[in-house]
């Protein structure tokens, strides 16, 4: 059994920020900010690419909640909602988690910096590419 189901059993310990009938919600044991919390479908799936819809809607509802919360209790002034999907994008646990991460006024972490430079031909090629 993987560590995340083992969470969801209550056989490895965790401190719980939500729960529902389909997710659990828990602070990451190394966060990247204050809440770091992970939401995780309490059926093993690996990550994206296997997940099934209904547990996708019910993760995306107890963000909902979870970012709401974090902004109440802690102050965030925003978040950043993050899925890490297979090993080449850094997935370490291969069991389906959305990182919940808070943000504060001039901290200092840093997603989604731009890495190329692009052009409308480029764009309309890659959506032809991608949508036939
Ligand atoms: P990934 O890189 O797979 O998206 O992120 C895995 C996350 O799970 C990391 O942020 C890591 O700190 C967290 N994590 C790994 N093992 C445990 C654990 O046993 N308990 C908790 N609460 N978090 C964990
Ligand atoms: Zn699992």
């Amino acid at each position: 059994m993987c560590i995340f189901c083992k969470i969801v059993d209550k056989e490895l310990p965790s401190y719980k920020i939500y729960e529902n009938e389909y997710v659990y919600a828990f602070l990451d044991i190394n966060p990247c900010a204050l809440g770091h919390t992970l939401i995780i479908p309490k059926k093993h799936f690996v990550n994206i690419f296997d997940m099934e819809e209904q547990y996708a809607a019910e993760i995306f509802k107890a963000a909902i909640h979870v970012a709401n919360l974090l902004k109440e209790k802690l102050n965030a002034d925003g978040v950043n909602l993050i899925n890490n999907s297979g090993k080449e994008a850094h997935q370490a646990v291969f069991h389906f988690h959305l990182h919940v991460l808070p943000r504060f006024k001039d901290d200092t972490l840093n997603f989604l910096q731009p890495t190329m430079k692009v052009d409308s031909q480029y764009l309309e090629d890659l959506q032809d590419k991608i949508l036939k």
